[in-house]
């Protein structure tokens, strides 16, 4: 089969002929892969950056978020046969923590998680894929032309499952609310696919969303946004205090981007009881000056929080889809329009080329 490698920690990327994987085991399923999308992440590992192959080989095949399709089940499958639509996840447990050990590698204390695609297991991009049963979730048909969204969208459900997990526990007013995000105001900082899904995320659970970026009024990220109900702001023209004047109450901050010194400037609209939840990894960003003090003084006088959340977990795969199935009956034919470009693996080269403007989800097909 083909499958397009990195040699880790150089920016060489190549197509090849790659055994094609087979089912060893009665628990494993092998699914034809029909396409993979591209994140920072990708972009950083073929740029030379983080990634590992797995232990004792030169190369890795690369790409975490995907869409499938099942060819072949192992003799104890009972949950998936030939045809169905499934996304497998991403990490793997470490053999030794208490996190790992409930199937919480999202959570895993040692580091010794792997991940396809990304540290020490080989990824999606690739014709064909075998794995264990218990990482893949079904896909319902109807969203097949989405469904390679389900990873990022799986973040983006952590990270507001553990919003809403310490909303809850600690503000005795929200505990008997079905839903606590229900006409709140939020922001979603940075509208790259993480921020776009966040956005969409909070917008069915009736928050209200302000969206920030840079880009200007005619990017169809700034379509999407307003298409769900969501405003804008352009950091660009505008200073975020200004957000204030018009939504003076903030119980959410999500932030999508990682851009250190938006994030500490819209600290100060976060209101009181408020959570501010980063999603964001930094890369390398100057300097900024941070008044710690005023920060402390914030966080305490006001109750509030600040969480980072990272990867995810098998419910929010499944939170995820629901949302993306949720969402295509809600604003049909929105969500599709994420996915900006799509190249044919052959041309992969110009997948990992340089960004647009216009771009939000470039995906490679694989069929
Ligand atoms: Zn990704
Ligand atoms: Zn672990």
């Amino acid at each position: 089969m083909k499958a397009i490698t990195l040699t880790p920690h150089t920016t060489t990327i190549q197509i090849q002929d790659w055994p094609e994987p087979t089912i060893q085991h009665p628990d494993e399923i092998k699914v034809q892969v029909l396409s993979v999308g591209i994140c920072g992440t990708d972009r950083e590992e073929v740029s030379g950056g983080r990634a590992d192959a797995p232990a004792g080989e030169k190369e890795l095949i690369i790409g975490h978020e995907m869409l499938s399709k099942v060819v072949e089940v192992g003799a104890k499958v009972t949950t998936f046969k030939p045809g169905d639509l499934a996304v497998i996840t991403v990490r793997r447990e470490c053999p030794s923590c208490p996190a790992c050990a409930i199937a919480r590698s999202d959570m895993c204390l040692t580091g010794n998680y792997t991940e396809r695609g990304i540290k020490g297991r080989h990824g999606f991009q690739a014709q064909y894929v075998v794995d264990k049963v218990q990482y893949a979730i079904p896909v319902a048909p109807n969203i097949q032309k989405i469904a390679v969204l389900a990873e990022p969208m799986s973040v983006v459900q952590k990270a507001i499952d553990e919003a809403t997990t310490i909303q809850r526990a600690r503000l005795p007013y929200l505990q008997n609310k079905a839903n606590w995000l229900e006409g709140k105001c939020t922001i979603v900082a940075g509208l790259g696919p993480i921020g776009i899904l966040a956005a969409i995320a909070l917008r069915l659970r009736g928050a209200n969303v302000v969206g920030i970026d840079i880009v200007d009024e005619t990017s169809p990220r700034v379509k999407i946004l307003r298409a769900i109900g969501g405003s804008y702001f352009n950091a660009k023209i505008d200073k975020p205090e200004t957000i204030g004047q018009k939504h003076p109450y903030i119980d959410v901050i999500f932030d999508g981007a990682g851009i250190a010194e938006l994030d500490f400037d819209l600290w100060n609209l976060l209101g009181i009881n408020g959570i501010f939840v980063l999603t964001g990894v930094p890369g390398a960003q100057r300097l900024i000056n941070v008044d710690g003090a005023a920060l402390m003084r914030k966080l305490v006088l006001k109750n509030q929080v600040m969480v980072g959340s990272v990867n995810e977990s098998l419910q929010h795969f499944k939170n995820g889809l629901d949302d993306l199935v949720a969402a295509s009956k809600k604003w049909p034919g929105v969500v599709d329009k994420m996915i900006t470009q799509r190249f044919a693996y052959k041309d992969f080269a110009q997948a990992f080329g340089k960004h647009t403007q216009d771009e939000i989800k470039v995906v490679i097909d694989w069929l």
